[in-house]
């Protein structure tokens, strides 16, 4: 068992991230979820509560075989996806939301055109996961397929899942994928007009020079 200590920090930690998609649009209500990892453990945002009921006691915690060790309410109905993450990666958090630009894309295309620079934040175009319903073993299959190569991917008629080393990297590529969804959607969305994209080269060049960008991970 980990120590309380680690625990308990995470879970704030958790929390304080899935209030951050309802303060930041990224979700309404008590959709999306959130996870992280403490040690051995993974701790998760529960199904269907508001995040603004949870307090420290409430966390929830489960271990990679699924089976939940900590908490009074059910965890996140996403627990394959999450789990599917954390056992494929080297993942330490995962975020899941219903952005409204990134999930208008992912019925659009296949693949998010790239458009911007910062795709190289998400390790190159981002994929679209074949549609399957919510809180399946196929979603989480068809997750994973998308994900080939990158730490982020949208589901088609859904959302978005992105992961990282800690909450915040997580939570920032999943901000950054929704700004790039709403860019492409303004920029094709002009008429006559068909947006310009990056190469390959201007993409693998600036994916190098990004990994040198801003703070710092331990
Ligand atoms: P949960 O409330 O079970 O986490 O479900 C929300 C969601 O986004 C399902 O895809
Ligand atoms: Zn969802």
């Amino acid at each position: 068992m980990e120590d309380r200590e680690s625990v308990r920090s995470v879970w704030a930690e958790v929390l304080a991230t899935a209030r951050r998609t309802v303060a930041d649009g990224l979700v309404v209500g008590t959709s999306g979820n959130v996870s992280a990892r403490a040690g051995d453990l993974v701790l998760v945002t529960p199904s269907g509560i508001p995040y603004d009921r949870l307090g420290p006691e409430d966390a929830v915690a489960v271990d990679m075989a699924g089976r939940q060790v900590l908490g009074g309410f059910p965890p996140t109905s996403e627990l394959p996806m999450h789990l599917a993450v954390y056992r494929s990666t080297g993942a330490s958090a995962v975020v899941h939301t219903h952005a409204v630009h990134a999930t208008a894309v992912s019925t659009l295309v296949d693949e998010l055109p790239p458009v911007h620079y910062l795709t190289g934040l998400l390790g190159g175009p981002v994929g679209v996961a074949d549609y399957a319903l919510y809180g399946t073993d196929e979603l989480a299959a068809n997750m994973l397929r998308a994900l080939d190569g990158r730490s982020g991917c949208l589901l088609r008629n859904h959302g978005t899942v992105t992961y990282g080393t800690d909450l915040d990297q997580a939570y920032d590529r999943t901000a950054q994928l929704e700004w790039m969804c709403r860019l492409w959607l303004t920029a094709s969305g002009v008429p006559g007009r068909v947006p310009s994209l990056l190469t390959p080269g201007q993409l693998a060049e600036a994916a190098e020079k990004l990994r040198g960008y801003g703070v710092p991970r331990g």
